[in-house]
């Protein structure tokens, strides 16, 4: 699916010599590489705080912290989305309020977001799902009127660009009023164990989420609030800052593999390609909305388990991301949720199939798994 070390050869000088200085600085924890990252990455951004931390989870569970949210305060977010969006919110004894989302995007449907606010509703969710953005526009708007707050997790599209109506371009993440991401190896932007990190433009917040990641402590042996233990190690932000330059081309990379995928698929029936969405006619032949994260097909002809075998037969990676729907989830499921309320989820579950993406793909690649796929969908 990913071919991280094809990557790493292509870098592995400029990452190894980074490496090996931290090694004789001794700084592990909190160093200037740490900082100088942090500064790389608000630039890269056009946001105003970069706060790293230890993993993507960890970043949506200080968010939703620093935002002061409690027990019992209603957070709503997409059923079909990885379980760490969903499990931070229970963890903090939030109540998570799942909704449908929609068949072209795969991002959380504004309609039922709407449907799903209720007095005690205090933050919306949206996943920025396989590389692409929710309609931000939307969201911060419904939230506007309803006084919530929008914390996008950004694990997904690192480097994506959202134009909202105004014409305004930003980075996705930066949107909101606070925003999360992962550096987890596999991820657009990934280091070489685990990583995360949150933004914002607000300077309290960023202020509270600074402590919060060090044991809610803002003077030393001073705990004014219950934080975390959860930091990025400097062999880490060494890594991401080898790496940060080389963003824009990897997705620039992942793009025009997608770009060659869709054509391959062109007109194919029981085969639906990515949708963009963003500003771009659903053409996306020259914008910057998407970042591939996930390739993600649909096969609509009920053939996408028999697919996944026949890949499996032939070596050629796949994913399904997600098989279940978190509503269905022991861990999620509640009573009050209603089948009924989940229609293009319990679909996608059936149809979705991701193909091999990454920054590494050839031409060869690209025909060999396409037409392996129109030749059993369709043969
Ligand atoms: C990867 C991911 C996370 C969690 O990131 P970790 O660094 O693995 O904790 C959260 N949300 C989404 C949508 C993800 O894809």
């Amino acid at each position: 699916m990913v071919d991280l070390n094809g990557q790493y050869q292509s870098i592995k000088e400029r990452i190894n010599s980074s490496i090996l200085s931290i090694l004789d600085s001794s700084a592990f924890i909190n160093g200037p590489e740490v900082h100088a990252f942090q500064n790389e990455l608000e630039e890269y951004l056009g946001v105003k705080h970069v706060i790293p931390c230890a993993n993507g989870t960890d970043a949506l569970q200080i968010a939703m912290m620093g935002l002061g949210l409690q027990p019992g305060d209603e957070v709503i977010t997409a059923d079909f989305t990885f379980a760490a969006t969903v499990e931070v919110i229970a963890l903090l004894q939030l109540t998570p309020v799942l909704v449908d989302v929609d068949e072209d995007t795969f991002n959380i449907d504004i309609t039922a977001v709407e449907q799903a606010i209720t007095p005690r509703t205090k933050a919306i969710v949206p996943v920025h799902l396989f590389g692409q953005c929710a309609n931000m526009d939307a969201l911060m708007a419904l939230a506007k009127k309803h006084n919530l707050y929008v914390i996008e997790d950004n694990a997904q599209a690192i480097g994506a660009n959202y134009t909202g109506a105004n014409g305004n371009k930003q980075k996705a993440g930066t949107i909101g009023h606070v925003g999360s991401t992962s550096f987890f190896p596999s991820k657009n932007l990934g280091c070489y164990g685990d990583g995360g990190a949150i933004f914002t433009n607000d300077d309290t917040l960023a202020h509270t989420i600074r402590g919060i990641v060090n044991h809610g402590m803002y003077e030393r042996y001073h705990h004014d609030v219950v934080g975390v233990n959860s930091r990025l190690d400097s062999i880490q932000a060494a890594v991401l800052r080898a790496k940060l330059p080389l963003l824009d081309s990897y997705c620039e990379a992942r793009r025009i593999a997608a770009r060659k995928y869709s054509k391959a698929f062109k007109g194919q029936p029981n085969i639906a390609v990515p949708v963009t969405v963003n500003n771009c006619d659903g053409i996306c032949d020259t914008c910057d909305c998407h970042v591939f994260h996930q390739y993600t097909l649909r096969i609509t002809n009920g053939k996408r388990d028999a697919l996944a075998q026949h890949l499996n037969d032939k070596q050629i990676p796949f994913g399904v991301y997600y098989p279940i729907p978190l509503h269905k989830q022991k861990a999620y499921a509640e009573v009050r949720y209603n089948e009924t309320d989940f229609p293009v989820t319990n679909q996608l579950v059936n149809e979705v199939i991701s193909l091999p993406m990454h920054t590494e793909l050839d031409d060869e690649q690209i025909s060999y798994i396409s037409h392996t796929v129109i030749g059993f969908v369709n043969g």
